[in-house]
């Protein structure tokens, strides 16, 4: 027999393999005999919504190479399961794992089975300089409003965080962008950090994921300029955030390559530069110093982890704020598009699929659970995207 059984609530049209990696590795999984699996290219899985298996199970089929991963992270787990939050622990770990962009493949036989998963990804997710012309068909006569993510979508993601400098023809394309759209970057980072890396004073700043949210302080074509300080909804957290960056500063001083970012309302341990093998030990450390805080939450993005304020607030709200700033909170005549790399984005994302409006593009080369509508595989697509997106307007001003 080569069914696995397992019982959660799932969106079956959501649901990615690293979902379910995750899910499984924090529940019971029964696999009665595994020998049948190693002759198969396939495997499928029964997964029950039901923690009684009352209801009819659902099924989907893995490559093998991903299904094996899947059961020695189970394996992982069940022997962890004396050892409380081992399970959230490892979960963080291997999904950083997965969203690491310079994971390297274990063998070449695999590479069919990642093309296959690819290729059905890129179906649901199509490429964002492909569809091109759809989009912009349907932003015809249109507001569009830019909102860009920074690390990962304008900067690549770099071993120093400190060193993730943005291109001077990313700078100039955005600019190019300011000057046509409203256009705002929604970044994780500290306001005072990603405008010492992007130097543009022409569009809106939503720092430390959206909970620091400036204007434009150089005119753009909209007028809009000296606007200084929109929105801090967590400015009482700020007290909060320096003690415990000092704190992390010292627990995680004998960790080599670990790096804590002050974000001012957030704060960032970073993990690039860290070796895989102590990822777990370092996230156990962070979470620890969350005892004592229980107004601050730990949230995971790509290879980080970020303490914040558990306040209702993210990157999704900031758009809504910025979008009715500008007055555009109830228009049907708006096309917001998003483009981000990050799990913090996917709040964003899922705020345009709920409005029923603008598209949220997702940059990844690989496959992952979003809420995007397009994708894009790099900075340099993202790049490329934008200019045509500068070009479409000025021919569209030329046609009026
Ligand atoms: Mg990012």
């Amino acid at each position: 027999m080569n069914t696995v059984s397992l019982s959660l609530c799932l969106s079956p049209y959501l649901l990615s393999f690293s979902t379910l990696v995750r899910n499984m590795t924090n529940q019971n999984v029964i696999v009665s005999d595994r020998n049948p699996i190693l002759g198969s290219k396939t495997i499928t899985v029964s997964v029950s919504k039901s923690p009684l298996f009352s209801s009819p199970p659902t099924y989907f089929t893995f490559p093998r190479r991903k299904f094996l991963e899947l059961l020695e992270a189970a394996d992982k787990n069940n022997n962890n399961k004396n050892n409380l939050g081992a399970g959230k622990i490892s979960s963080w770990v291997d999904s950083m794992r997965d969203s690491s962009p310079t994971r390297l493949r274990s063998s070449s036989r695999d590479s069919d089975s990642d093309n296959d998963e690819k290729t059905s990804w890129i179906v649901r997710f199509p490429s964002a300089l492909n569809m091109f012309d759809k989009i912009m068909n349907a932003a015809k006569g249109k507001q569009i409003v830019m909102f860009l993510d920074y690390d990962g979508t304008l900067s690549p993601i770099v071993e120093d965080p400190d060193k993730a400098y943005i291109t001077h023809e990313m700078r100039e394309v955005v600019k190019d962008v300011a000057l046509n759209f409203p256009t705002a970057i929604v970044t994780g980072r500290s306001i005072d950090k990603v405008r010492a890396f992007v130097k543009l004073n022409e569009i809106y700043y939503a720092g430390s994921h959206g909970m620091d949210i400036e204007g434009p302080t150089n005119e753009n074509s909209y007028g809009e300029s000296n606007q200084g300080v929109l929105f801090q909804p967590a400015r009482e957290f700020v007290p909060m955030i320096e003690k415990v960056v000092k704190i992390l500063e010292k627990k995680t001083k004998c960790i080599p390559g670990a790096m804590v970012e002050n974000n001012k309302f957030c704060l960032s341990v970073h993990f690039r530069r860290v070796d895989e093998k102590i990822w777990a030990a370092l996230a156990e450390q962070v979470k620890s110093v969350l005892v004592d805080y229980p107004k601050l939450k730990l949230t995971q993005g790509r290879k980080v982890l970020e303490i914040r304020p558990t306040i209702k607030w993210d990157k999704g709200q900031a758009l809504n704020f910025l979008l009715r700033s500008l007055g555009f909170e109830h228009s049907e005549n708006v096309v917001p598009v998003y483009i981000g790399d990050d799990r913090t984005d996917e709040d964003a994302f899922k705020v345009l699929r709920e409005k029923g409006q603008g598209f949220g593009i997702l940059v990844s080369k690989v496959p992952k659970e979003t809420n995007a509508s397009y994708s894009l595989q790099d900075p340099s697509q993202v790049n490329e995207f934008l200019k045509r997106l500068v070009d479409w307007k000025r021919k569209t001003v030329g046609e009026e």
